[in-house]
C-alpha cells in the first residue's frame, strides 16, 4: 500500500512510478491520496488499519508529510514488517549491525548498481555528499559493508571539492544543481547522482553536472533515467526475492507464481537504464555514455540474423530461376 498525504508534484511521480512498476510485475498495490490537511491522528488510524490488513505486505508513506505530522510518529507507526522502505528503528538497526530485514531501497540499490555494473567497492576511497536517514547515512554504512572507506560530507564540510577529488566513488545525495562539477572529481572515478532537482530551463536534472563530469568520470549515472528507475526496480526486486522468504513479508501464493517468472535482469526487459553509462574504454576522453542494456540488444539482434542466415542458406535452395522457392524449402 502507497500513502501519500499532499499534491507534492515529485512525490507524486515517485508514488505512480512505484504503482506502475507493481502492475508491471502482477503484485497488487493500493494507493490512499489523502489531503495535505490530512491530520496526524487521521494519518496514524489508516496505517494501524494497513498493519492489521493480512492483504498488505508493504506499507509505503511517501515523505515528506505536511508540517502538521509528526513524521517520526508515522515512521514508529509502521509495522517493521511492512516497512519496505527501511524507515523503521528495527530496521535501521538492522541495516547498522548487517541484520536480517529490509534495506533501504535508494541505498540498497546503489551498492547493486556499482556492483553489477563490474566495479568493486573494497578497498575504494568512497565519498557521500549528505547525511539524510534517507539516502546519506544508509548509502554510506552499505559501503563501509562493502570495504569501502568512507567519508561523510554535508552543508557544513569544508572543502568539499578537494575531498571529492580524493574519492573513486562519489555519491551525490544533496537535491543541489552543481553541487558536483568537472573539477571536484577525479580522472576514472564513479559518480552516482541520488539528486533529483529542476535546473533554471525547468529541466529535470540531478546534483552532478553531467555533461562535463562524463568527461572524465569512468562511469556515471544520468538524471533523469538513473537512481529514479533503479530504486523503483530494487522495490520491485525485493519483493521478488522475499518470495524465498515469504514469512517474512508474507508474499501471496498467487503473487509469488507471478513474480517467479521476473526474470533476473527485468530492469532492462522494463526498459530501466539501470546499469550505469560507462564511457568507453578507447583512451579518448569525450566518448558517448552508453548502456549495457542497449550493447545487449544489438549483440543478441545480431547473433540472431547471423544464426537466420546461415539456417536459410543451408535449407533453402535457390529454384532454377535463382529465385527462393517455397518448394525448396528443407525442414
Ligand atoms: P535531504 O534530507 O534534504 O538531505 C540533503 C543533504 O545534503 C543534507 O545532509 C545536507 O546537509 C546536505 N547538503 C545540503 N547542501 C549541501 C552542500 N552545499 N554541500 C554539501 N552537502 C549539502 O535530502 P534527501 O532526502 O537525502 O535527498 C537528496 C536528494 O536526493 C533530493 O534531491 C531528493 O529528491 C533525491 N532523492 C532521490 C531518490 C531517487 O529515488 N531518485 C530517492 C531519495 C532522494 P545538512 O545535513 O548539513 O543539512
Amino acid at each position: 500500500a502507497v500513502v501519500l498525504v499532499g499534491d507534492d508534484s515529485a512525490s507524486q511521480v515517485y508514488v505512480n512510478n512505484k504503482k506502475k512498476a507493481c502492475e508491471a510485475v502482477g503484485i497488487r498495490s493500493v494507493s490512499h491520496v489523502l489531503s495535505g490537511g490530512t491530520t496526524e491522528e487521521a494519518l496514524l488510524e489508516l496505517i494501524a488499519k494497513l498493519n492489521a490488513d493480512k492483504d498488505i505486505h508493504g506499507i509505503l508513506v511517501q515523505m515528506p508529510v505536511p508540517k502538521q505530522i509528526d513524521e517520526r510518529k508515522v515512521i514508529l507507526a509502521i509495522d517493521p514488517k511492512k516497512d519496505v522502505d527501511c524507515f523503521h528503528p528495527v530496521n535501521v538497526g538492522n541495516l547498522h549491525t548487517g541484520g536480517e530485514g529490509f534495506l533501504p531501497c535508494t541505498p540498497a540499490g546503489i551498492i547493486e548498481l556499482i556492483k553489477r555494473s563490474g566495479h568493486s567497492i573494497e578497498g575504494k576511497q568512497c565519498v557521500v555528499i549528505g547525511r539524510s536517514n534517507i539516502v546519506g547515512k544508509p548509502v554510506a554504512m552499505l559501503l563501509m559493508q562493502e570495504n569501502g572507506t568512507v567519508t561523510i560530507c554535508h552543508s557544513r564540510t569544508r572543502n568539499l571539492a578537494e575531498i571529492c577529488r580524493g574519492a573513486d566513488i562519489i555519491v551525490s545525495a544533496v537535491g543541489k544543481v552543481n553541487t558536483v562539477t568537472a573539477d571536484m572529481v577525479k580522472e576514472g572515478a564513479i559518480l552516482i547522482d541520488v539528486g533529483m532537482n529542476r535546473n533554471e530551463a525547468g529541466k529535470l536534472c540531478g546534483d552532478v553536472d553531467f555533461e562535463n563530469v562524463k568527461e572524465i568520470a569512468g562511469a556515471i549515472t544520468p538524471v533523469p533515467g538513473g537512481v529514479g528507475p533503479m530504486t523503483v526496480a530494487t522495490l520491485i526486486e525485493k519483493l521478488q526475492h522475499s518470495r524465498k522468504n515469504p514469512e517474512w513479508i508474507g508474499i501471496k501464493k498467487n503473487c509469488k507464481k507471478i513474480l517467479r517468472w521476473i526474470p533476473l535482469t527485468f530492469r532492462e526487459s522494463q526498459g530501466y537504464s539501470f546499469y550505469i553509462g560507462k564511457i568507453r574504454k578507447n583512451g579518448r576522453k569525450g566518448s558517448v555514455c552508453m548502456k549495457k542494456g542497449a550493447l545487449k540488444g544489438i549483440v543478441c539482434l545480431v547473433v540472431i540474423v547471423v544464426i537466420w542466415m546461415a539456417v536459410s542458406f543451408r535449407s533453402k535452395p535457390l529454384s532454377e530461376e535463382g529465385e527462393i522457392s517455397l518448394e525448396n524449402f528443407v525442414v
